[in-house]
């Protein structure tokens, strides 16, 4: 798939906006990378939908070429449909009891003594309950694993479930017990006994988590079992497993998308140290199986910054700092997003005087400054002293603003300049205070 990439990659070096024809190359591809990866047919072709409307038109940044620049469009987006991680719901009164359910063999009790392991590092005293009885050996296996990661296990002959689960929540109680993690029974198929043993023991423990445990291999199949659990219970969150198989996990965006159920880990082996903590990111890169193309994507976007930031400060240095840089300073920052944010992320003092400042006024400036700057010829920007009495008018026009909001622009920016210069002379020392 990769290969294919390159392929449109190189055919398509072209600056500008997104056109149809760059975008739906792209889509094609994508479309069956989500296919392959297991995402649910319906899923995919809403989400195709939605990338190709936001992408049709987009800016390609001057770092990227524009099948780059859908890429980065389609791995953002499905990073928003992944959705923000989610902790378990640990807080409030003790102790918390964690239910996972899900179809025989998905992992349930793997993921039960690997989320015990994980909690008793993070300092929680943790019971385990063997919550099914039908087999045997899966109490006798929670028991094994249980003592691998030094958290004992609850377990009673001959009582169903939901009392045996309402038993162990009491003895986790008087314990001091802070978790307790209930390792259901499956079948596999989803079954009418189960749901109601299901609903049964949170009638008698009302969980704080229901995890659906889903393995991943099922592919296609995942969504269908997880719209049956959650007619039962009520799921608060998805472990994908046996994610170190072949199988790349598409069914989670589809889960998530349709249930609403936010992912919260993923089981990456047999090993009880095998669990990771959801990452949108890392799961969208795997889910697309472009890990390679996104990671260059990346890096050239952050190539080009560094680079541009350089040739920037360079300029400023020398006193050969334009209003063209100016400009590009201001869609820097606008890139990072709404200015009231950024002025609160500045350190110290320049934060607090930054809270003294009416956000919407930068804002507004920010803004009436970038029209004027955008209503300059580019001879202009580069050299300001063009700029005579007919010009400024017909930039206030042009922008919408008076002549005197021209006016006081070129005189902060020549400020700005002269500070530059000073700094250049001092060799440094004194550096101007740029947010003055
Ligand atoms: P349960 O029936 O839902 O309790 O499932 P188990 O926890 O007993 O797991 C079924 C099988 O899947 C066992 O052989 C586990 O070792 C294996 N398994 C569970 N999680 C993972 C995983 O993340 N990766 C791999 N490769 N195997 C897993
Ligand atoms: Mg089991």
């Amino acid at each position: 798939l990769t290969q294919r990439l390159e392929q449109i990659f190189t055919n398509l070096r072209r600056r500008g906006k997104l056109t149809e024809q760059d975008v739906d190359a792209v889509m094609r591809e994508v479309r069956l990378a989500l296919l392959e990866a297991d995402v649910h047919y319906s899923v995919v072709k809403d989400f195709v939908s939605r990338v190709r409307e936001r992408a049709v038109g987009a800016e390609v940044s001057r770092a990227l070429n524009p099948a780059q620049q859908v890429i980065k469009i389609v791995h953002e987006e499905l990073i928003k449909t992944l959705g923000e991680p989610q902790w378990l719901n640990l807080t409030g009164p003790k102790p918390r009891a964690l239910m996972l359910v899900g179809l025989q063999g998905s992992g349930k009790t793997t993921a039960a003594a690997k989320l015990a392991r994980l909690l008793r590092s993070q300092g929680e005293r943790v019971l385990l309950v063997a919550a099914d009885p039908y087999r045997p050996a899966a109490v006798k296996q929670l028991q094994t694993l249980g003592e691998k990661v030094g958290v004992p296990v609850y377990y009673e002959e001959k009582v169903a479930p939901p009392l045996l689960c309402a038993k162990a929540y009491e003895h986790a109680q008087k314990g001091g017990y802070s978790v307790i993690i209930m390792d259901t029974a499956g079948r596999s198929q989803l079954d009418d006994a189960l749901m109601a043993e299901l609903k049964a023991i949170t009638d008698k423990v009302s969980p704080a988590d229901i995890l659906l445990v889903v393995d991943s291999m099922i592919g296609q199949e995942a969504l269908h079992v997880a719209q049956g659990f959650r007619q039962a219970v009520n799921l608060t969150g998805l472990i994908m497993t046996k994610m170190d198989g072949d199988s790349r996990g598409g069914a989670a965006i589809s889960i998530r998308s349709v249930t609403g159920v936010p992912i919260k880990f993923l089981g990456t082996g047999e090993g009880i140290d095998a669990l990771e903590v959801y990452d949108p990111s890392r799961l969208a890169s795997r889910i697309l199986g472009m890990g390679d193309v996104i990671g260059l994507i990346e890096k050239a976007q952050q190539a080009y910054d560094e680079k541009t930031a350089r040739e920037q400060a360079e300029k400023m240095m020398s006193g050969r700092f334009t209003l063209e840089d100016f400009a590009n300073q201001l869609r820097q920052v606008k890139k990072l997003g709404p200015l009231a944010q950024i002025l609160e992320m500045l350190p110290g003092q320049l934060g607090q005087a930054a809270k003294m400042v009416d956000p919407k006024d930068a804002e507004r400036q920010l803004k009436m400054t970038e029209a004027i700057i955008n209503s300059m010829t580019r001879e202009e920007r580069l050299n300001p002293d063009i700029l005579n009495a007919s010009r400024r008018r017909r930039i206030a026009r042009g922008s919408g603003t008076d002549v005197q909001d021209v006016n006081r622009l070129i005189k902060q920016f020549r400020e700005a300049q002269k500070l530059f210069k000073t700094f250049q002379k001092t060799g440094g020392r004194g550096l101007p205070n740029l947010f003055g």
